[in-house]
């Protein structure tokens, strides 16, 4: 389906060192295509170079080279969610059918998201997968107790305001300026 030179021109821009998928139908690091994306996120390769040949989708061209030519009337799901992906493990031909019903659920949607909210990348190192399946961010989670902390320390820091007048001796006061005083100024209100 390839000339030589056109599949060796395929895999120089292939990097094989991307993200690792959480989802474990989808083993190891993505295969990323590094050349042009289409408009819908999948890679775009040029069969015959610069001039002549036609526009195929990477994934596919992927597919056919290393496992099989791509029965007709199927479509091949990304089992990673990632479309720049073209690691053939990640790649499984399916009916348009079931690509439909993998990809539309609430929480298909949810597990296909490469980012938190808050824009850290759900990564194999920044993520904390739940037992319902769920994942939390590391970044997110680490602010979180931050500024809950520097809250606490807020709070637990106030300082007491200087005595007025003369300190009454005994037990439970402590005369202004001493070490004691000092120390009493930073406890918990
Ligand atoms: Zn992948
Ligand atoms: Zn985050």
């Amino acid at each position: 389906m390839l000339t030589a030179s056109a599949e060796d021109r395929f895999w120089t821009k292939v990097n094989r060192s991307g993200p690792i998928s959480l989802r474990r139908e989808a083993p190891g690091r993505c295969w990323v295509w590094t050349a042009s994306l289409r408009a819908d996120g999948y890679g775009q390769f040029r069969s015959g170079g610069r001039v002549g040949g036609r526009n195929v989708r990477a994934h596919r061209v992927a597919y056919e080279l290393l496992v099989s030519a791509i029965p007709d009337g199927l479509v091949i799901d990304h089992l990673c969610r990632n479309r720049a992906c073209v690691n053939p493990e990640h790649l499984e031909p399916v009916t348009h059918r079931v690509n439909v019903i993998r990809g539309e659920g609430v929480s298909a949607k949810a597990a296909r998201a490469t980012h938190c909210k808050r824009g850290h990348a759900f990564d194999a190192e920044n993520t904390i997968i739940r037992r319902s399946g769920k994942r939390l961010c590391k970044a997110c989670q680490r602010a979180y107790t931050a500024s809950y902390n520097a809250m606490l320390k807020r709070q637990a820091l106030q300082p007491l305001p200087p005595p007025s007048g003369p300190v009454p001796s005994g037990k439970g006061f402590v005369a202004a300026g001493s070490e004691q005083y000092s120390k009493s100024l930073y406890k918990a209100t």
